[in-house]
């Protein structure tokens, strides 16, 4: 039995600083470069085993280095890898070009991650039956996704659905199959068509939703912290005041922290809290995975 089972992604992180932007057909010389592990599914799961919960991953890695990497750094973080599959093709990597201006230019090389099919869910329907979360993002094919919650629902599992990036195919009557639905306001926007410029729009975009049966939507607000709708109304959960110096891959972290809260029996209003406060620690250091603390840290920090 394990706390939470995060079917989703991995990607390796390929960061070059810039003094600038390369024109087209230029060569320049760049001053630094950085690599990291990312992707959302293995960000969610390295937050959530930091954290002290006992973590399951289900995903592809390719068939290179980068895979054997992406492996051992999922055993370095204590997640059980009975799920990772090694795939026919590269790893997922993302190339990102930072200027010094923080502009940056991306490019998502999907790489094994196409590869984690719904028939390879069928292969681990173990770590399907035997968990107390399932949480699923959308860098992997839809059509996993939904098999997914089709096997949650037969196995009565729930299950967490972060629907980042945006995609405006996703079934609305999937979603409504989900316990928690946790959109930004851009992916709250997309999938609604709905303005989420504030608390007052995002509310009524997510109160769409619920009228369209959905239980829980969380949406993640930056410094706001994130609010809570249910079909009894809207709470806010305000965020930390915090000096935030880099706030890539808070998403992630907030989503892994709150999985671990709520796995661990806190009603959901108080995993939200704790949720923010994670998330707030790591928007003070630099990186993804790397600025994710240790609960040991995380009181150190706190006290
Ligand atoms: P990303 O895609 O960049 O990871 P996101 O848009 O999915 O982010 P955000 O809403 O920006 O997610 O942030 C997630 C959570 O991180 C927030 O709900 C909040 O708890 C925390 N957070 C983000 N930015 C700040 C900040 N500047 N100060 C304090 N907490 C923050």
């Amino acid at each position: 039995m394990t706390d939470i089972t995060v079917i989703g992604s991995n990607m390796i992180d390929l960061i070059t600083y810039l003094d600038r932007m390369p024109v087209e057909g230029e060569t320049i010389e760049a001053p630094s470069f950085e690599m990291g592990f990312g992707g959302k599914g293995a960000n969610q799961a390295v937050a959530a085993a930091r954290l002290g919960s006992d973590v399951a991953m289900i995903t592809m890695v390719g068939n290179d280095e980068f895979g054997k990497q992406q492996l051992q750094n999922f055993k370095t973080n204590q997640i059980n890898t009975a799920g990772v599959g090694i795939g026919s093709c590269s790893s997922g990597t993302a190339p990102i070009f930072v200027d010094p201006t923080s502009d940056n230019r991306i490019l998502i090389i999907k790489g094994a991650n196409a590869e984690l099919t719904p028939a390879v869910l069928d292969q681990h329907q173990d770590l399907i039956r035997q968990t107390k979360l399932i949480v699923l993002q959308q860098e992997v094919p839809l059509e996993t996704n939904y098999h997914a919650i089709d096997l949650a629902q037969q196995f009565g599992i729930p299950v967490l659905l972060n629907p980042a990036p945006a995609n405006r195919e996703l079934n609305v009557d999937y979603v409504s199959k989900v316990q928690f639905f946790t959109p930004n306001e851009t992916e709250l926007a997309t999938l609604t068509g709905m303005p989420t410029t504030n608390l007052m729009e995002i509310e009524a975009a997510a109160q769409h939703l619920i009228s369209r049966g959905v239980s829980n939507i969380i949406v993640t607000v930056g410094s706001k912290g994130a609010l809570w709708v249910t079909v009894n109304g809207s709470q806010l959960i305000p965020g930390q005041h915090v000096h935030a110096v880099d706030t890539t891959g808070a998403g992630d972290s907030f989503i892994g922290s709150f999985a671990h809260y709520f796995a661990a029996g806190e009603p959901i209003p108080v995993a939200l809290r704790h949720a923010n406060e994670y998330a707030s620690v790591t928007v003070t250091r630099y990186g993804t995975q790397k600025s994710y603390p240790t609960l040991a840290e995380l009181d150190q920090v706190q006290t």
